[in-house]
């Protein structure tokens, strides 16, 4: 037998609680037994999202949220600015051009964050500029964008407005998207929430539904207008996933119950170690600055490389991690520290990556990491 431990940037491992509600019966999504579900949802969605703002709940993987993103706020050829510092800085690139977008882009080093004031620079150039779009955790690289200062800088501007694709970052990061005025952010089931791929969903500003009446672009399954009218009326526009829906309420019970501040203190707690102990072994993290609370990015040390670890940790100890995405991989693995997440959870990849690096010749000292771990633990809890 091989044990399976699930530590890669999504999906994540799924709470008992949350599969046992996710196995009753289905029931009808134009019932009324339905209605207080959805209900329900929406507000927990709201608390997480520290907003007002309308969050829709849409029947795709995170990736169909951002699309929606694009296409009811924009018209063909408006102007846009992407921050591409990954592989998912990259796809809102791809998007946005997929619906005839002019993209203006600020390449940033992978493993690095973006400079705000390049932001500033390219919006006071081009006032045109009509959304910035950005990645909070950058999960091909580890690293997280500084939403906030961000947030700010395109709030100054009437005509522009903010998309973060929060995917990854959500649970995981303090993300206050009234108070910092975040217009669209988009989030999905399989990381920080606990539960299968299947949900997205995506909160929605004031001045971004203003946006949205002039929008040309065309819809017809993610179409936000429509989901707002459903959502008040505590539906969605077609067929929910109701059996996601009410784990995504049991997941949110669960955070909940340990607290919004907690559930963040976890994650930052949990990353911090985990590159401790990554150091402790001798090895590079690749995120060079701003690292993510959800997923570690390490270097593959010089001659070995990054997939043969990421492939033995999976076939020899069962350990699922993640190995490098586009231009990265080979040269890095990682290990997401995301959702129903714990010091053992840690303690299961360092020990696995210890092992793994030592049979492939890599001078270490066995346990180092390990050592780290629970030194870091006790530190914490004395
Ligand atoms: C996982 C992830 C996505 C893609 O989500 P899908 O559910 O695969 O569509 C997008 N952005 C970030 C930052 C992610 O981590």
């Amino acid at each position: 037998m091989l044990k399976k431990y699930l530590l890669a940037p999504g999906p994540t491992p799924i709470p008992p609680e949350v599969l046992s509600a996710m196995s009753m019966p289905i029931i009808h999504h134009r019932s009324t037994d339905f209605i207080p579900v959805l209900e329900s949802a929406k507000k927990g969605l709201q608390w997480l999202y520290q907003t007002k703002n309308d969050v829709l709940i849409l029947c795709s993987t995170g990736t169909g949220g951002m699309v929606g993103a694009v296409n009811n706020f924009f018209s063909p050829n408006d102007k846009v600015l992407v921050i591409n510092g990954g592989n998912f800085g990259e796809r809102w690139t791809k998007i946005c051009q997929a619906y005839g977008l002019q993209v203006q882009e600020i390449a940033v080093e992978w493993g690095y964050t973006v400079k705000p004031e390049a932001v500033e620079e390219a919006l006071k150039k081009s006032p045109d500029i009509k959304g910035v779009f950005v990645q909070a955790s950058e999960t091909s690289t580890g690293v997280y964008h500084d939403i906030q200062t961000l947030s700010e800088i395109v709030k100054k501007r009437d005509n522009t407005i903010f998309i973060v694709d929060a995917i990854s970052a959500l649970a995981a990061h303090d993300l206050r998207t009234d108070k910092w005025g975040i217009d669209i952010m988009v989030g999905g089931s399989q990381k920080g929430l606990m539960l299968p791929p299947g949900l997205a969903f995506v909160s929605i500003s004031e001045k971004a539904w203003k946006m949205a009446d002039n929008a040309k672009l065309p819809r017809f399954y993610f179409n936000f207008k429509k989901e707002r009218e459903a959502l008040a009326k505590n539906q969605t526009n077609f067929t929910s996933a109701v059996t996601l829906i009410i784990g995504l309420n049991e997941s949110i019970k669960l955070l909940q119950k340990e607290g919004l501040e907690n559930v963040i203190k976890r994650h930052e707690n949990l990353a911090n170690i985990t590159r401790q102990a990554i150091k402790a072994i001798g090895l590079e993290l690749y995120s060079k600055e701003s690292p993510s609370n959800a997923v570690t990015a390490i270097l593959a040390p010089e001659g070995i490389d990054g997939q043969a670890i990421y492939k033995t940790l999976k076939d020899k100890y069962g350990i699922t991690a993640a190995g490098g995405q586009g231009k990265a991989k080979g040269k890095i693995f990682r290990i997401a520290h995301l959702g129903y997440a714990d010091i053992f959870d840690i303690i299961i990849a360092i020990s696995g990556i210890e092992m793994v690096l030592a049979e492939m010749g890599f001078p270490l000292k066995l346990g180092r990491g390990v050592a780290m771990v629970e030194k870091l633990l006790l530190l914490r809890s004395s």
